[in-house]
């Protein structure tokens, strides 16, 4: 038992490390191309590894490049599970393994028994998932044995030692249904961490209701007094102009606050591009001022939008994660102060800051900052600064926050610059 333990606990580190991987593999999901290849490149390497590193059992050379075949093929797809299958049949050619050709005959039926099945298998729950991966895993290693060692006329050998046999089957199988249930896992934090940034977006959806609707009523409070004046006085061409003039202007601005009040509650695309960043930062200005108005606060831009600089994300998540920490400044900020918005830009990397004159937070506090449902408000939700700091986080960005009690807070977030 022991003189294959260790090949075994190989095996399993071979075979699961490249799962490691699958977070960033998983942030690619919206590119369906890109998302395949890269699965491609995970199995891939796991399957190579396992053929490399076989297990020697009471004599029966064995490995389990079954499990990276199935997890792929079933996560994959087809066009996934024909490049592995490939890989699988080129470098075993390249590993002199025998009898080549009888192998592919006997190995293919199995990529059409994964071809029916993939889409049945991903709508199933999670302790099928894994039966049926067990299940699957050990009925393709059976056909494929039995199919090979009987055309070469082996076929005692899968009866030479029965228990070494079994021993491989069961171990296959607790090793399938591990990975299973670890991308089953991966696959759930990922999509609750998607819900959250949306239940988030929500909120502040929520929040800034009220300062949009107040905004709105100033514009229509001056056109209702100029429809007055038009009725009631006789007025001069050139008075009426400049009065028209002031209306439309006015309606222009409700109509601005209005769209751009409705961009943030539209749901995200999910597209990964290059945005610049000084455009974004007079966008949150713009989106933040009704909400600044409304809390009797004052927001300074400062950045040119003369030399632009690119970054790599999300746009609509990006803005999400800036609108969270602008939000929180305003809120910081009771007794009325300013909003500074400034960007800095060095070659390869630029700095979006965003400082306020507010109540400022403690060590203790700026510690808990980003951990979830801290808050130290009535009705926050003290999610809003972990969705921002796994959304800044997720574009390979940096947060560092100075704080101090009763002065103010300033968010230094630092972005690489878009390949
Ligand atoms: P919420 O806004 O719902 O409370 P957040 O995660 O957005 O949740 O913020 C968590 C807490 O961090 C806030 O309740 C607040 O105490 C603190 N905080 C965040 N930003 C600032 C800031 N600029 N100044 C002072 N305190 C802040
Ligand atoms: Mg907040």
């Amino acid at each position: 038992m022991l003189g294959y333990f260790k090949d075994f606990i190989l095996n399993i580190f071979v075979i699961c490390s490249p799962l490691v991987l699958y977070p960033y593999i998983h942030k690619m999901k919206s590119n369906l191309r890109l998302y395949r290849f890269y699965l491609y490149v995970l199995f891939s390497l796991s399957l190579i590894m396992t053929m490399s590193f076989p297990i020697n059992m009471n004599g029966l050379l064995y490995d389990f490049r079954s499990i990276p075949l199935a997890l792929g093929s079933l996560s994959g797809g087809a066009l996934v599970s024909a490049c592995l299958y490939a890989t699988l049949l080129l470098y075993r050619y390249f590993l002199d393994s025998p009898h080549n050709w009888i192998y592919v005959i006997s190995l293919l039926p199995s990529f059409f028994v994964f071809l029916a099945l993939y889409k049945y298998y991903n709508s199933l729950s999670l302790a099928r998932k894994i039966a049926a991966a067990v299940f699957l895993c050990s009925m393709i290693k059976l056909m494929t044995f039995t199919t090979f060692l009987t055309i070469t006329g082996q076929i005692e050998l899968l009866f030479n030692k029965p228990w070494a046999t079994v021993q491989t089957y069961l171990l296959q199988g607790l090793i399938i249904g591990l990975c299973v249930y670890a991308l089953h896992m991966l696959h759930t934090f990922f999509l609750m961490q998607e819900e959250m940034v949306k239940s988030e977006k929500m909120k502040i959806v929520g929040d800034m209701a009220a300062s949009v609707a107040h905004e709105i009523r100033n514009p229509l409070t001056t056109i209702r007094g100029f429809i007055h004046l038009f009725a009631s006085a006789d007025l001069d061409s050139e008075k009426k102009e400049l009065y028209k003039k002031i209306c439309f202007e006015e309606l222009d601005r409700s109509e601005l606050i209005i769209a751009d009040y409705l961009a943030l509650a539209k749901p995200d695309p999910e597209i990964v591009e290059a945005i610049d960043i000084h455009h974004e930062v007079h966008y949150l200005a713009n989106v933040l001022m009704t909400y600044a108005n409304y809390h009797n606060i004052e927001i300074h831009v400062m950045a040119s939008e003369e030399h632009p600089f690119k970054i790599q994300g999300d746009r609509y998540k990006f803005r999400q994660a800036l609108i969270n920490i602008g939000k929180n400044a305003i809120e910081a900020m009771e007794g009325g102060g300013t909003l500074e918005l400034k960007t800095s830009v060095q070659n390869e990397h630029a700095w979006i800051i965003l400082s306020d004159n507010g109540s400022g937070m403690t060590p203790e506090q700026m510690k808990r900052l980003g951990t979830p449902y801290y808050s130290t408000k009535e009705k926050g939700t003290g999610l809003g600064t972990m969705v921002s700091f796994s959304i800044i986080k997720k574009m390979n960005g940096k947060i560092e926050i100075k704080s101090e009690l009763g002065v103010g807070t300033e968010f230094n977030l630092m972005f690489p610059k878009a390949n």
